[in-house]
């Protein structure tokens, strides 16, 4: 099982460098990003509490993505999982890591995209206007920004205290990004082995 967290700020390049690798490695792909935005459309009691703070550009509560994970997480994933935007909390981490231990498993890394906040602003509003997503203009970008740095930075300190964590250069082409990540997902594979 290849359990991977993928990491980084708005607009690193998660949601791109996901569909590659899910493909690549036929993993599960769990992104509460998306999630959420399923059950918004879907008028859940649950999307409705969380439209309101994703549409001010805050992360929403812990509680909730608990809920979010336990409804849609299922326990087959026979080549293991990709987690895309979470988690971004530190009790997300531990959340995490009791998901996994449930199903026998662990994490094996935590990928973490790392670009300039100038390029993630102008990649952010290229992709606003074919996006449709009401979270993504300038001022929403700017909280977004802001409660990455409060409160997700320290995700990245958790995982560097298990030594999981992958600094990866988010600034390039996709197939540039895609190949660093290759690169870094080879050689856990070949220590494993
Ligand atoms: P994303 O699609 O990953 O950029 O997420 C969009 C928005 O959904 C974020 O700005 C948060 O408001 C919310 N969100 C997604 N995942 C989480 C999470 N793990 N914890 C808290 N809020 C989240």
């Amino acid at each position: 099982m290849l359990n991977i967290a993928l990491f980084g700020p708005p607009g690193c390049g998660k949601g791109t460098q996901s569909k590659i690798l899910i493909e690549k490695f036929g993993l599960t792909y769990i992104s509460t990003g998306d999630l959420l935005r399923k059950e918004i459309a879907a008028q859940s009691n649950l999307g409705l509490a969380a439209k309101k703070i994703i549409d001010k550009g805050g992360l929403v509560d812990d509680d909730l993505i608990v809920k979010l994970i336990e409804k849609h997480v299922e326990n087959n994933h026979e080549h293991g999982i990709l987690f895309d935007g979470f988690p971004r909390t530190h009790v997300q981490c531990y959340i995490l890591d009791g998901i996994l231990a449930d199903m026998g498993h662990s994490l094996t890394a935590m990928l973490s995209l790392e670009a300039p906040e100038d390029i993630l602003m102008t990649r952010m509003l290229e992709r606003a206007k074919i996006s449709g997503r009401s979270d993504d203009n300038e001022t929403v970008i700017k909280m977004r920004f802001k409660e990455y740095q409060e409160k997700t930075l320290p995700v990245v300190e958790f995982y560097q205290r298990q030594k999981k964590v992958h600094i990866i250069n988010g600034v390039g082409t996709i197939e540039e990004i895609s190949q660093r990540i290759d690169n870094v997902i080879n050689s856990l594979l070949i220590a494993r082995n």
